[in-house]
């Protein structure tokens, strides 16, 4: 489904990913961690084009990200992505958050796309603040409205870069809970996070990221409870 080969990405003289090799099958749900600045959110962003890669092969569904603006766009249905901060249209409701991608991007009618909102913001558990302004709700809130308006768009995959990391510690769980949901339905899944009782609980795999490079790759239980490089062992000391 998702398959990266020799990736390498540099920010001008700066060598961000040094050759990252990660396939990502159907419904696998892919915990990804690491230090700050070690690379996860550009490797992230380069798998939904919003970052070009300097050298390697990123193919998803069979669909190359080259430089064909045709299948950016494809790839940008397919593939949807959860901020830390939300980012929601502020002079938006709730619901019309939801509706806009499949309105304004797929052009389709506002009717049968509401319904669907409806449903969306039902699965996050916000029905009843369909018509509030995101200003309005709490951090927790706005994030599950956040990733309501992703699966608008029917993507087949999700990342998500640090989704609880702004929120305050007692809304984590309302949102760790819809992802839990997510994974549980199949879908395919990358998540840069913090949460290692999530990593350890819902992902299927751990990959480990320290310098541009993919140090551990594997079972949760293993990856976290029997690190192998010294590299991991200290990141775990440090976020445990
Ligand atoms: P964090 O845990 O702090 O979010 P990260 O693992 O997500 O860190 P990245 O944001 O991918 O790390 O950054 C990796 C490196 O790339 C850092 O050295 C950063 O300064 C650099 N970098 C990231 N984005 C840009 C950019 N748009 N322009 C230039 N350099 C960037
Ligand atoms: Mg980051």
């Amino acid at each position: 489904m998702i398959k990266v080969e020799n990736l390498e990405k540099h920010y001008g003289n700066n060598h961000v990913l040094k050759g990252i090799n990660l396939t990502i099958n159907r419904g696998e749900v892919v915990a990804l961690i690491g230090s700050s600045g070690s690379g996860k959110s550009t490797l992230l962003r380069c798998l939904n084009r919003l970052e070009t890669i300097s050298t390697g092969k990123i193919t998803i569904d069979d669909i190359c990200l080259n430089e064909s603006t045709k299948n950016i766009s494809m790839i940008r249905q397919e593939v949807g992505m959860v901020f830390q901060q939300f980012n929601l249209f502020p002079h938006m409701t709730v619901i019309d958050n939801v509706m806009i991608g499949p309105i304004q991007v797929l052009k389709r009618k506002k009717e049968e796309v509401e319904k669907e909102a409806l449903e969306l913001l039902k699965k996050v558990g916000l029905a009843d603040k369909r018509d509030m302004y995101p200003a309005k709700l709490s951090g927790g809130q706005q994030q599950r409205v956040a990733i309501a308006r992703s699966l608008a768009m029917k993507p087949k995959i999700m990342l998500f870069d640090e989704p609880t990391s702004a929120l305050d510690p007692e809304l984590v769980g309302e949102v760790l809970n819809v992802m839990k949901q997510l994974a549980f339905e199949g879908m395919t899944m990358v998540v840069v996070t913090h949460e290692m009782g999530f990593a350890q609980d819902v992902a299927d795999r751990v990959v480990y990221l320290n310098d541009g490079k993919i140090v551990e790759d594997g079972d949760p239980k293993m990856v976290l409870r029997n690190p192998k490089s010294d590299q991991l062992k200290s990141f775990l000391r440090l976020v445990k």
